[in-house]
């Protein structure tokens, strides 16, 4: 029986001497090593195996030598053999024999061969890891390898940035042309990702339209800004799927190890939050994590709270601005903005609460109220007065749209006409079939249709010229600095404006504040104006008011020229210099430089540190300087923290800090004084420190 079951390889035997050398080898079992039976027989045991390796990286055996030179039993240990080029696996057991006085005699043992098991797990764990679909990493995998990394790289002090990116309109895509048409989408999206990643870190599918990037070795705001935007550009080119054309976005949040977090949780909170951000500051966008938007976390959820009691207990208003034709200053219509007066906040700004409203769904019961209101309000006008109503890309998916539209428009009795409806461009994304349907359906209603924010999205020349719109609305970053000599915004907005007319539509001007804009859109042939140049929104009872007094000619009147963009803030921010720190008011603040004002006569090349919080700290020379204000010239620039903000480049290391006497953790908020040089009495400061909060006062 022994030896037909040796024959048939379902088991061997072999058995070593005291010295391990082989004695005894079932004679499969040495076929399958190449050998006879006769040849391997005093051949040291231990010598077929190869060393222990520590091979997918969880499963850390003690090595077969080990455990013969201990004369330990044996139980299943699996032991790698190489033959030719291949490797095969068996599985060992065995006890150790001793003689009557306990002396060790030698092993003897049997054997399996389980390379075919040992495949097929391999395989499972292989599917463990991987995302069947994509063949990228899958979040288990991910987090695996965050977690190692993250802990290998504390002991060696490196960083480690993670970017998580959530596609955007990838549902419309799954749910208009399928799931295979979806599926073929999430491949295409990551073999992109994989070319642009190309080798410099790992990337994962974590969720359905979820990926993870994890990026070794980068801690430069400014190369990842760079990565991420190349990889928004290359997501957002239009997919072939199956014959049918698609376009997506993405937006990617970014953190970085260990400034914004050292262990894997805290890193994957802070890109996510970070993603939030860029979700929320328009689709397509990259963020930085940033300490602010913690604070912005909780601001939201408070907000979505109180939100629905808004609805229920009258916090909500509309008011309404103006939209002037440019010919004449004669009002055509009025855009309804939501204003929602918070009982304990104030005022909240629609930029605020819209998109809370949008990712919890609320947005419908916002947007029908709105309309609802908008109508209402808008038959107390002169006939000839239209009333604009913005309505959310969310509203705009549900295919009650129309219905609700029509409820409004008879329930107030409002002339169809007189109803214009402001969508975004983002509603052309995932779904233009879909899209040309709804257009269709809402035009059938006798309603107006106008393009809100043009520009500013995903802008494609092709769905304009098959749309139905009546209207062009030109964002107002366009109109922003067109008046300046090296802007060419001036050219974009002249191709807007002849396309506009070409389509016959009508082109509005968003935001329009000085008179030099209005002049030169004026000159470029804007056909109409909307912006404070004319008017704010005002209140139902202030517009009625309005109306009453002056008819529909609204008068411009508003500064002179448009003042460049500089950014005036009165955000507090330390000083170093030598070793003391100061505290001053910055006022303005661009790439290369900032105005400050609290320090008192500092000599022109004075070179300081400015330290703008989280760690950013940026050497500047003062280039102005006149009693307690200076003028600062960076270093190094900022970059752009992937909104509208700035920030640098670099931060404090943390590994500084702790090598300073800090417990090592992430960047908390705040100032960082950094790192004291030892040596040499402190010196007396340089300057004399004004506070700022007097001098305005007395000014
Ligand atoms: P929008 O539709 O592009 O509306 C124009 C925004 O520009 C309004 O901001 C308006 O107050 C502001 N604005 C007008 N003229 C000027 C100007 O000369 N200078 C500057 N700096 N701003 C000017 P508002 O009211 O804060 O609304 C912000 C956005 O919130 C709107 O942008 C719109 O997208 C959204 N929103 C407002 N009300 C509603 C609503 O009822 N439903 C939906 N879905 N979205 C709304
Ligand atoms: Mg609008
Ligand atoms: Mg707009």
């Amino acid at each position: 029986m022994l030896d037909q079951f040796e024959e048939a390889g379902l088991g061997w035997f072999w058995a070593t001497d005291a010295s391990g050398r082989i004695s005894y080898l079932s004679a499969s079992a040495a076929r399958q090593l190449g050998k006879s039976q006769e040849e391997v027989v005093g051949l040291q045991i231990s010598a077929f195996f190869l060393p222990d390796k520590d091979g997918d990286g969880d499963r850390t055996e003690r090595p077969l030598a080990f455990q013969l030179r201990a004369k330990n039993s044996i139980f299943e240990l699996p032991v790698r053999i190489a033959i030719a080029d291949s490797e095969i696996w068996w599985s060992i057991n065995a006890r150790p024999q001793t003689d009557a006085n306990g002396d060790f005699l030698g092993y003897r043992g049997s054997a399996k061969d389980v390379t075919a098991v040992r495949e097929s797990q391999l395989d499972a764990s292989r599917m463990a890891q991987y995302d069947s679909l994509t063949g990228l990493a899958n979040r288990h995998r991910m987090t695996k390898r965050l977690t190692s990394t993250l802990a290998a790289y504390q002991t060696s002090k490196r960083s480690c940035a993670l970017m998580m990116l959530d596609l955007d309109r990838f549902k419309q895509v799954n749910d208009t042309l399928g799931h295979p048409a979806g599926d073929e989408l999430l491949k295409q999206v990551s073999q992109r990702l994989e070319r642009i990643i190309a080798g410099r870190g790992e990337i994962g599918r974590v969720g359905g339209d979820e990926f993870q990037v994890m990026l070794p070795d980068i801690d430069d705001r400014g190369r990842l800004g760079e990565i991420a935007h190349s990889v928004i550009q290359m997501i957002s080119q239009p997919y072939s799927l199956d014959g049918s054309r698609a376009i997506i976005g993405t937006s990617v949040g970014i953190a970085i190890a260990p400034y914004d977090g050292l262990e894997t949780d805290e890193l994957v909170s802070s890109a996510d939050l970070a993603l939030y951000a860029a979700k929320g500051g328009g689709r397509g966008q990259y963020r930085f994590f940033s300490s602010e938007l913690k604070d912005g976390a909780r601001l939201r959820r408070q907000i979505e709270e109180d939100l629905r009691d808004a609805i229920l207990t009258d916090q909500l208003e509309v008011h309404y601005q103006p939209i002037v034709r440019a010919a004449d200053n004669l009002a055509t219509g009025m855009e309804a903005l939501v204003r929602w007066n918070h009982p304990e906040r104030g005022f909240i700004s629609p930029a605020d609460f819209i998109p809370v409203a949008e990712e919890t769904n609320l947005i419908n019961a916002v947007g029908e109220w709105v309309l609802r209101r908008a109508c209402e309000e808008a038959t107390q006008w002169p006939e000839k007065l239209r009333v604009a109503v913005n309505v959310s890309a969310i509203q705009f998916a549900s295919t009650d749209l129309p219905k609700l539209v029509r409820s409004a428009l008879e329930r107030t009795g409002l002339e169809p006409e007189r109803l214009e409806l402001e969508i975004t461009e983002s509603v052309f994304l995932g779904d233009p079939q879909g899209t040309r349907a709804m257009l269709k359906n809402l035009k059938k209603l006798g309603v107006r249709l106008a393009l809100d924010d043009f520009g500013t999205g995903y802008s494609s020349l092709g769905y304009l010229s098959s749309a139905p719109l009546d209207k062009i609305k030109i964002d107002r970053s366009f109109v922003v600095g067109a008046t300046d000599d090296d802007s060419n915004n001036a050219a974009i907005i002249t191709a807007i404006v002849s396309l506009a007319k070409a389509l016959k539509m009508e082109s509005v001007a968003e935001g329009v504040e000085a008179m030099d804009e209005l002049k030169l859109l004026r000159e470029l042939g804007a056909s109409h104006i909307q912006g404070w140049i004319f008017s704010k929104a005002l209140s139902q009872d202030e517009l009625l008011a309005r109306i009453a007094d002056g008819g529909l000619k609204f008068e411009p009147s508003g500064p002179a020229v448009h003042r460049a963009d500089r950014r005036s803030m009165y955000r507090k921010v330390g000083v170093i210099h030598e070793d003391h720190r100061y505290e001053v008011v910055i006022r303005n603040l661009s790439k290369t430089g900032a105005g400050i004002e609290g320090l008192l006569d500092v000599p022109l090349g004075t070179r300081l540190v400015l330290d703008l919080g989280d760690g950013q700290l940026v050497v500047a020379n003062v280039t102005r300087s006149e009693g307690y204000a200076q003028g600062l010239k960076f270093e190094d620039s900022l970059i752009s923290d992937g909104s509208d903000g700035l920030c640098t480049r670099h931060r404090i290391s943390p590994y500084a800090l702790a090598a300073a006497g800090m417990p090592l953790a992430a960047l908390p908020p705040g100032h960082y004084i950094p790192p004291h040089q030892e040596g040499g009495p402190r010196k007396a400061p340089a300057f004399m420190q004004v506070d700022m909060a007097k001098t305005s006062r007395a000014a």
